[in-house]
């Protein structure tokens, strides 16, 4: 099943639970109906729910805002700001919108912070493996070998004061794909807090942020990803409000050969997925820039990095589910995330 088709399923289904968590969180009858909106954007479904406005021209804002963002950070649109920093590589440095650029120090910031193991340079491998693309494939030793010297997050130069960035290596790449969406979401929070939205829920794709409380004054309950369920099956619910959900998991995107499964999430220094005991990270956190990089970063990290990691941070919370079904999860989750599918085994 392709990605898109993926994230489609997931979003019906995190939508009909939110849905049915609404009815029965006794909505008060003089509650007008939600409103919601749906749109292809970023590579992925996006769905905005706002439940105490009936202003549907905040839509036009909010998925113009998208566009904008994806006309700036999508590999796929080939005008776009981050590809015209790839054609330059080695050659000049160029200058981009204050948001790519805001959304490229982060990246570099996620690096220094993972040690390397989140490096938002990881274009060329991307690339090569084509995971997720109808072109994947298991490359060769000897093409990894090419690749390999030009990840290094470390020698991105960007220039504060002009807004330019530089590749300094011919064939270097960015690649935002583990970042943008949560930087695209806490601009829909933005954008419904400046239009005095109080309760609204933005779906980038199976990435979830909340917008104050469900219209009951209750908090919503959100499904976390059960990462062996391609379906939007989740394992358990964390009740959260004001805050954002992200997993990264082994389950996303992959191609299998030889009983063998390649996902999408790469280690830098290897040139080869991830390879841990883990099948899924999930934050909670208030900005979903920190969570989308997050689940990636501990991802890459590892269980016990991830959670040393996680419980270090006054930040985030974190949820690993491991191939064996284990859950571990971090300092605070324990008050706000309930277990439901008993196949699963809270260590
Ligand atoms: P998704 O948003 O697809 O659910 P993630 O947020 O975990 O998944 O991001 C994975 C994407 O990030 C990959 O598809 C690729 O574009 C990019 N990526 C892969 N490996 C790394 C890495 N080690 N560091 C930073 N970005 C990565
Ligand atoms: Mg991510």
């Amino acid at each position: 099943m392709n990605h898109l088709i993926r994230n489609i399923l997931k979003v019906v289904t995190v939508g009909l639970m939110s849905t049915s968590m609404l009815l029965t969180g006794c909505q008060s009858s003089e509650n007008a109906d939600p409103i919601t909106r749906s749109n292809l954007k970023l590579g992925t479904l996006v769905g905005i729910t706002i439940h105490d406005s009936q202003d549907t021209q905040l839509f036009n804002i909010l998925f113009d805002r998208l566009d904008a963002i994806e006309q700036h950070m999508s590999l796929n649109i080939k005008t776009s700001e981050i590809n015209a920093i790839n054609a330059s590589a080695g050659i000049e440095p160029v200058q981009v919108s204050e948001d790519t650029f805001e959304v490229i120090q982060s990246s570099l910031h996620y690096g220094d912070l993972s040690k390397g193991a989140f490096d938002s340079t990881i274009g060329p491998l991307v690339t090569l493996w084509g995971i997720g693309s109808d072109n994947a494939k298991l490359p060769s030793q000897a093409e990894i070998d090419t690749k390999l010297p030009l990840i290094d997050y470390n020698s991105v130069i960007l220039n504060i004061e002009d807004k330019t960035v530089f590749l300094p290596l011919q064939g270097m790449a960015l690649d935002l794909g583990a970042i943008a969406k949560g930087y695209a979401a806490d601009e829909m929070y933005r954008i419904l807090d400046e239009n005095k939205v109080n309760s609204a829920v933005i779906n980038l794709g199976g990435n979830i942020l909340v917008k104050g409380r469900k219209v009951d004054n209750t908090p919503w309950r959100v499904g976390v990803q059960n990462p062996f369920d391609t379906r939007g099956a989740y394992i358990g619910v964390v009740s959260i409000s004001d805050q954002t959900v992200v997993t990264s998991g082994i389950y996303e995107r992959f191609f299998e050969l030889d009983g063998q499964r390649y996902h999408h999430i790469l280690n830098p220094a290897t040139g080869y997925p991830v390879n841990n005991n883990l099948a899924s990270v999930t934050i909670i956190t208030s900005k979903s820039i920190d969570a989308d990089a997050y689940s990636t970063v501990l991802f890459a990290s590892g269980l016990e990095a991830g959670l040393e990691l996680a419980n270090g941070s006054n930040e985030i919370m974190a949820i690993f589910v491991t191939k064996d079904k284990k859950v571990y999860v971090s300092d605070g989750v324990e008050s706000i995330f309930e277990l439901s599918d008993n196949n699963f085994i809270l260590q």
